[in-house]
């Protein structure tokens, strides 16, 4: 196989207290790629990606991002490996202004990035947030939280994304320009795993499709795949 898969999750098994939710995933995302993880509430998901930031209070398995193993690593220092990760309560922080949340990003990924060059750029990828560089981070709506936050965590330039349904009450308008916004980082050839319950929106951004039921995988394919199959979709990501 020519590609590198950038992100290798194999045989992942996770526990809350004496619930076994994961039950051996395995997947893996290349670099460059977009990858939409979906299936129904409850399957498992949200758990992957908290399994993978060291977010679980057990998981089992093995998973290698670029070459380094994971699962031994305190959270903070997954994120200075250059992962990054949007969880679905988006974590703006109370009293920082959106600047300020901005400015964590840089933090968090422990990266030396000069600040004021790093928040012009990325005020130029978000138009909404450059207008409010200096509003309180949690007055803006949700869709704009969700953007901060997404803003937050590319700010770093991660080498990957991890993004836990993004879209959720999130208005149309807003939907539709994250969309063209992933678009554009596909195109930049950054890499993400989107982990969504508008499934249709997402096999429409990604490159290949996941879907996990019951803490298991049960169908891989390319997303245009998924797409044109309402079967399986109806049969594993139906609410
Ligand atoms: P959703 O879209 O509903 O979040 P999901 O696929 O992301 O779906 P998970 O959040 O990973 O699902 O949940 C998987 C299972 O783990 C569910 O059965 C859920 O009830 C359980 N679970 C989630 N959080 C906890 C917790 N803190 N303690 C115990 N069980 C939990």
């Amino acid at each position: 196989m020519a590609e590198t898969a950038l992100l290798e999750i194999e045989n992942l098994h996770a526990w809350y207290g004496a619930s076994h939710i994961l039950h051996g995933i395995s997947l893996h995302v290349n670099e460059g790629e977009v990858v939409a993880l979906v299936g129904r509430n409850g399957a498992g998901k949200t758990t992957t990606l908290r399994a993978m930031m060291g977010l679980m209070p057990k998981a089992e398995g093995r998973v290698r991002f670029a070459g380094t193993e994971l699962l031994p690593l305190r959270a903070h220092q997954r994120y200075h490996l250059g992962l990054a990760y949007v969880p679905e309560e988006r974590r703006i922080v109370p009293g920082l202004s959106v600047r300020e949340n901005l400015r964590l990003g840089l933090v968090a990924a422990g990266s030396g990035i000069e600040e004021q060059a790093a928040i012009d750029e990325i005020a130029e990828t978000f138009p909404r947030l450059k207008e409010r560089l200096d509003q309180e981070g949690v007055t803006l709506s949700g869709g704009e939280q969700q953007m901060l936050a997404i803003a937050r965590a590319l700010i770093a330039k991660p080498r990957m994304i991890l993004l836990d349904e993004p879209s959720e009450g999130i208005m149309p308008v807003l939907v539709e320009e994250m969309g063209m916004l992933f678009r554009r980082l596909r195109d930049e050839g950054r890499t993400l795993l989107l982990v969504e319950q508008n499934v249709e929106w997402a096999l429409r951004l990604a490159d290949r499709a996941v879907i996990i039921d019951q803490g298991e995988v049960v169908h891989q394919s390319s997303a245009a795949a998924l797409l044109a199959d309402k079967d399986i979709q109806e049969r594993y990501c139906a609410v």
